[in-house]
């Protein structure tokens, strides 16, 4: 439906993910009113679960890890509050593997409930109308905003600066056009009986096809037996463009040893930006000051969970200091 006067906003927040959720949080702590926008159905973007029947999986990132002392906090809150809880712990006690409850995106769904949040909104460009910014959206509707805070993968936020003709400084274009990441091609099958997944319910490998392989009832968040398979980041780049439902099979072959069930079901997800595959040394770029533009995510703040928070929080931090 196509609308001709847009809507208004101060901040908008493309991308419902961790980092654009947290800069959201943060910025409405200090009295701004963001509108976080995400093309998806639900929040959490690669914070992600499904479900199949009565099973459960998590099939984007598996754990959260804190090495700062905010997440850290965070994480010690919402087990307060009962969104996380342990899965396990590594070498070291104090270093947790948190896993949401019932799981990962309840976190997301917990961050958005005080939010404004459009969902079902994807972006296509960006363009800046002098002291101000218009987003286009592929339904036809526009958002006009003083400020824009981009939370997606760097080259989905660049196709939108692109598609609206955003003017870049060649030095941070050619920043963003560095940035490259991990596919990842995953795997969600039902099983009949227990796996043979030793506690607590997970095996890394370190030779091609399956980097990592999840029991989902194990880890407490599924009520039947269900396993995640995420395939190398090599193997999914190799047959990214093979029959997807191929690609279950072959892995779950792969993973027979460890389901000792037949699957009853399977579903294939593929993740095209997994995992960022450089760290940058700046949590996120202002990309113009004025109207300010930002860009966010884990690619600036590091390949995890933790990293797009990190970058989240420090964008929040620079849209503060520009609008002062
Ligand atoms: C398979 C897999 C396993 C992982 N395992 C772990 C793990 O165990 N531990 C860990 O810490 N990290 C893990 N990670 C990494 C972690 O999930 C990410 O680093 C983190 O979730 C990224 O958050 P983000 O907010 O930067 O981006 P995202 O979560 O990708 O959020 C970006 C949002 O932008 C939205 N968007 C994109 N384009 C548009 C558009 N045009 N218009 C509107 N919205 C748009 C998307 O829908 C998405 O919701 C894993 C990732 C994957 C894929």
């Amino acid at each position: 439906m196509s609308n001709t006067s847009p809507q208004k906003t101060d901040i908008l927040i493309v991308g419902a993910g961790i980092a654009g959720l947290l800069a959201a949080a943060d910025l409405q702590a200090s009295g701004f009113q963001p509108l976080v926008v995400d093309k998806g159905r639900g929040v959490g973007g690669r914070l992600a679960s499904r479900r199949i029947g009565s099973a459960t999986f998590d099939h984007g990132a598996q754990f959260i890890t804190a090495r700062t002392p905010r997440l850290a906090a965070l994480l010690n809150e919402w087990q307060g509050l009962g969104l996380v809880t342990e899965w396990y712990r590594g070498t070291s006690a104090e270093h947790i593997y948190w896993r949401g409850v019932p799981s990962m995106t309840a976190i997301p769904k917990h961050l958005a409930k005080p939010l404004n949040v459009r969902l079902e909104m994807k972006m296509t460009a960006l363009q800046q109308a002098d002291s101000h910014w218009l987003a286009i959206f592929e339904n036809g509707e526009t958002i006009a905003a003083n400020a824009v805070l981009l939370t997606a993968p760097v080259p989905q936020s660049l196709a939108m600066l692109d598609a609206g003709g955003v003017a870049l400084e060649a030095s941070k274009r050619e920043q963003l056009e560095a940035v490259d990441y991990e596919p990842c091609l995953a795997v969600m099958a039902v099983l009949n009986a227990p796996s043979k997944i030793p506690e607590p319910g997970f095996i890394r490998f370190d030779e091609r096809p399956i980097a990592w392989l999840a029991d989902n009832h194990a880890k407490g968040i599924s009520a039947v037996s269900a396993v995640t398979i995420h395939a190398t980041p090599a193997y999914s780049s190799s047959h990214w463009d093979d029959d997807r439902q191929e690609i279950g099979r072959r892995l779950l072959e792969v993973a027979a040893p460890w389901l000792g069930a037949e699957p009853a079901e399977f579903q294939v997800h593929a993740w095209r930006y997994a995992r960022p595959k450089v760290e940058r040394d700046q949590p996120c770029l202002v990309l113009n000051p004025s109207p300010p533009l930002l860009i966010a995510g884990d690619a600036f703040g590091g390949p995890r969970v933790e990293g797009a928070a990190l970058s989240g929080w420090a964008a929040a931090k620079a849209l503060k200091e520009l609008q002062r």
